[in-house]
């Protein structure tokens, strides 16, 4: 904790020092062009791999950069999604999944879950159709390629279910996969609505 107090104090006397006029500006509102949604993971930082300055990005995150069907739950995620577009106006979705991701590894042993952690049990239940189609199609796969392959095509259905389910409106949806080991991009889905 004394680590992050004094990060703080760095930033307040360097960066924010050096940035005013863009903090400055900011207090008069927010305009992002962009909704990224990604995992909680300590790894990914979006700023950082994107490179966006403070008002650039919106961001959710969560276990596994899961946005639940419209309606299936009532959590934060709908309505952080509802108030990007709605409110901010904002057309361009990203979602950034990540290579060995816990909440991927705990899909693949979902059962077991369900006594030891109940509530990420639920959370990852949101999942569940995409799970079953992967399961039917690629169950001939094995370990790492069974993750990737998982991973994948939940994340792409999750970003057409994004864009059809709770937005409602016509806007782009991406889907990145970042491999945390060579901060490489590897797969791009462009969904245009
Ligand atoms: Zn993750």
């Amino acid at each position: 904790m004394k680590k992050l107090i004094r990060g703080l104090g760095e930033f307040k006397n360097s960066y924010f020092s050096d940035h005013q006029d863009l903090f400055i500006e900011l207090t008069q509102g927010q305009k992002p062009r962009v909704l990224f949604i990604t995992c909680s993971d300590s790894r990914i930082v979006p700023n950082l791999i994107t490179q966006a300055e403070v008002g650039e990005l919106f961001i959710i995150r969560n276990a596994g950069n899961i946005i639940p069907p419209c309606g299936a739950a009532n959590g934060g995620e709908g309505a952080t999604v509802e108030y990007a577009i709605h409110s901010l106006g904002i057309e361009q979705i990203v979602v950034c999944g990540h290579s060995h991701c816990g909440a991927i590894k705990g899909l693949l042993k979902l059962n077991e879950l369900h006594e030891e952690m109940p509530l990420m049990y639920n959370w990852l239940k949101h999942t569940e159709a995409t799970r079953r189609l992967i399961k039917e199609n690629y169950g001939h796969l094995q370990g790492e390629e069974l993750l990737e392959s998982l991973w994948f095509k939940r994340l792409a259905q999750q970003g057409i279910d994004h864009a059809d389910g709770v937005a409602r409106r016509k806007q782009k949806a991406l889907a990145d996969y970042l491999d945390t080991k060579t901060a490489q991009i590897d797969q791009i889905i462009n969904i245009q609505i």
